[in-house]
This record gives structure tokens, sequence and C-alpha cells, in this order.
């Protein structure tokens, strides 16, 4: 199969075409035509080799498109060609290590990240899954313009709920509306919790309360935060800055918990103090299992969450990127197959 592709060929640079031949799908590989792809801030981040992922580098890893080629051992009554599937930050894994056995397959060592591996990511006219469990086919009420962004952005703030057992009584905070956030403020609605949004954009404010957040708190130039000390169950953070952690676990209630699956750009730096004496905690979280990410598809189509996106044609993508890199996206850019 030819790929025709958008890669980086240094550093940081513009995407520019890339055609590479795929070969035929192996055993448990699906070929899936992309006709839309999100941008995800750790695109940035793969592009400009922050995690070292090389050159030449396609990107891409919240993917919608169609089916069109399966490998010999894939079970055609559950994914076949012509079917609607996402393909999100993981699209295979061994699936016979501790992890993968018991669900947790993201934390499989030999995983296919899609976000990190080379020229073979979701910014081309195709991508494969090397594993058809990791292709999801899509309910029907979601379209496909609307799914990239639920896997990896949607389902990397919804899998917090199931793992730490965020009650419906609990009171969440939701820290940086951007791609992960603005799903993440939806999906605690949608959870039934009590929800505030804490933003360094005073202008999101409304967005934020219509997206489903009972109070917003702006950190910009305010003691807003610092007045609601005490208050939060858990929080969680989407963030890809250095923010003063030692503020947000102020926030939390005793035995509260802190989330981070944004990825900062320095070390976190806090005071153990602010763990200790209210016994509180920090956990990190990845993307999702199978299991986690049918189910926030099936969460997602019944309760109405979905991301609310800037469309580029595929072509564009070098101007969807410059306005991810700016932050100025309201709240998924995503890219479209012409
Ligand atoms: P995004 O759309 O750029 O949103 C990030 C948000 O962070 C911004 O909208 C902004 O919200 C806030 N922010 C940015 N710069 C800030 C600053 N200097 N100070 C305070 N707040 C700032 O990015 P995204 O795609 O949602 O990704 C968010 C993070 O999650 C990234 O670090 C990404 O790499 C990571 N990620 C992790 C996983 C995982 O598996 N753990 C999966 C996907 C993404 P406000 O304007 O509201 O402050
Ligand atoms: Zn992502």
């Amino acid at each position: 199969m030819r790929v025709n592709a958008y890669a980086a060929l240094a550093p940081g640079a513009d995407l520019t075409l890339y055609e590479y031949d795929a070969g035929e799908p192996g055993p448990l590989e699906v070929d899936v035509e992309v006709t839309h792809c999100g941008v995800c801030h750790t695109d940035l981040m793969v592009i400009d080799n922050d995690w070292g992922a090389g050159v030449p580098v396609v990107a891409g890893h919240e993917v919608a498109g169609i089916v069109r080629a399966v490998g010999t051992l894939v079970d055609t009554g559950r994914l076949a060609v012509g079917q609607r599937v996402v393909v999100g930050g993981v699209a295979g894994s061994c699936m016979s290590c501790q992890y993968c056995v018991t669900g947790r397959q993201q934390l499989c060592a030999s995983r296919d990240s899609t976000a990190f591996r080379g020229d073979r990511g979701g910014f081309a006219s195709s991508v494969r899954a090397s594993d058809w469990r990791f292709a999801y086919p899509l309910p029907e009420a979601i379209e496909l313009l609307h799914a990239g962004p639920l896997l990896c952005g949607g389902v990397t703030v919804y899998a917090p709920f199931i793992r730490h057992s965020i009650k419906p009584t609990d009171h969440v905070g939701i820290v940086g509306i951007g791609g992960l956030g603005h799903l993440a403020i939806q999906f605690a609605r949608a959870w039934g919790c009590e929800v505030t949004a804490i933003s360094s954009s005073p202008d999101k404010r409304n967005d934020a309360l219509e997206l489903g957040a009972d109070h917003f708190i702006t950190t910009r130039g305010t003691h807003e935060l610092a007045m609601a000390s005490g208050t939060l169950d858990f929080i969680i953070s989407t963030v890809s800055a250095d923010i003063p952690w030692d503020d947000y676990l102020a926030a939390l209630k005793p035995q509260g918990t802190l989330i981070t699956v944004g990825v900062p750009e320095s070390a976190m730096q806090l005071s153990a103090l602010s763990l200790v004496f209210s016994e509180k905690r920090i956990a990190g979280g990845l993307v999702a299992s199978p299991g986690e990410t049918m189910q926030m598809l099936d969460f997602a189509a019944r309760t109405g969450v979905r991301p609310q996106v800037d469309v580029f044609p595929m072509p564009n993508i070098n101007e969807a990127i410059g306005r991810v890199r700016s932050g100025d996206v309201r709240y998924r850019a995503v890219v479209a197959a012409q």
C-alpha cells in the first residue's frame, strides 16, 4: 500500500509531503484510510523530537477513518472492510504480558505507540494498526469528524474516572481548557460530578460554563485559586506548561488526588508538606486500554460528549499545527482528507 503522508524531515520543521510503501498488512494488522486526524499537543513534541521519535517523523495519533484492508487473522465478524473506526495513541500491544492480560495494555512494554512510531503516523492518507483490536468501531451517533479527538484527548481524561473510582458526588477540578481539558469538563459533568474549570485564560469562562462547568477559576492575576482552598476531591491537570503545583494541591480536600495527564516542560516543583499534612496524592495518567476506550466511546455516544473542532484541509496541516502551537484553537484542531 502506498501512503501519502506529511512528515517533518528535521526536528521542528514544517511538514512536507512524504510517500512510503507500507506493503501488505500482516495477519493481525488493519489498514485505515484516514478521513480525519486530530492534532494533539503531543504531536508538537513528536515533531520537535522532544521525546526522541527521530526524523523523518509522521505525527498524528487521533485517527478516524474507514477500514480498507485487514490481515488474515482479523475477526471480520467484529471488524470488516468498509467499517468506520477510530485509532488512537496505542495501536497494538503484545496481548500476553501481565499488563495486557489484566486489561492494562497501555502499560505494555512493547505497545505500538502511534504517537512515537516514526514515519507511520496519522497525518497521512492511511494508517496501520498493528493489532486490529485497537481499531475501534465507531458508534453510529459519533461522526468521523468528532471521533479522532475522543482518542487520545478524550480517553486520556476519561480513564481517571474509572481508575480512581471518581464518584458523582465528587467535586472535580479540571486544569487547562484545551483539547483535553474541554473534553474533561464534559466527561466530569456527564459523570455527575460538581465541576470547577481552572484556566489561565479569563476569556474561556463562558465556554467552560457552556461545556458543563459549575464554577470557573481564572489563575492569571487573581486570588481565585487560593479562595478555593480545600474544596476539590480530584484535580485532573491537562496543562502542558509549568504551574505552581503547591497552589493547586492546596485546592484539594484532605486525601484528595491530583492526576496529571499533561506533560509540563520542566520537573514538577512542589513541597512535600503539600502532600504530607493532609495525606494528598499525585498520580500520572496515560491513554488507555481497549476496554476503557470502548466504554468511553459508548459513554460519549450516549451522553453527547463531543470535541469542539477547528477543521483544516489536510494539505493545510502546517497552519493547523501553527494554531495549536500558539494556543489559538477552540478547542481541537482536526485535519480532514480532501
Ligand atoms: P492544548 O490543547 O494545547 O491545551 C493545553 C492547555 O494548557 C491550554 O489550552 C491552556 O489552557 C493550558 N496552558 C498552556 N500553556 C499554559 C501556561 N503557560 N500556563 C498555564 N496554562 C497553560 O494541549 P492538549 O492537546 O490538550 O494536551 C495537553 C497536555 O496533555 C500536553 O502536555 C500533552 O502532551 C498531554 N497529553 C498527555 C496524554 C497522556 O496520555 N497522558 C495524552 C494526550 C496529551 P488555559 O488557557 O485554560 O490555561
Ligand atoms: Zn495525544
